[in-house]
């Protein structure tokens, strides 16, 4: 995905030319370069989140 098409709402400039701070967090969002969750840390977030609440619910019964 892109960002050369997009027009900032703050400077009014191409987002891909960076102009304001606004523009070079929406680029370095759009191209990956900040910090993202892989889908698998999720998926184990999520595995352990209903271990716990299951592990929960069988203390409390
Ligand atoms: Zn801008």
């Amino acid at each position: 995905m892109s960002c050369d098409h997009l027009i900032c709402a703050h400077c009014s400039h191409p987002v891909s030319e960076g102009r304001c701070p606004s523009c070079r967090a929406v680029r370095a969002r759009m191209h990956g370069d900040g910090p993202s969750i892989p889908p698998v840390l999720v998926l184990a977030a999520l595995l352990a989140l209903l271990f716990g609440a299951l592990l929960l619910q069988r203390c409390a019964a």
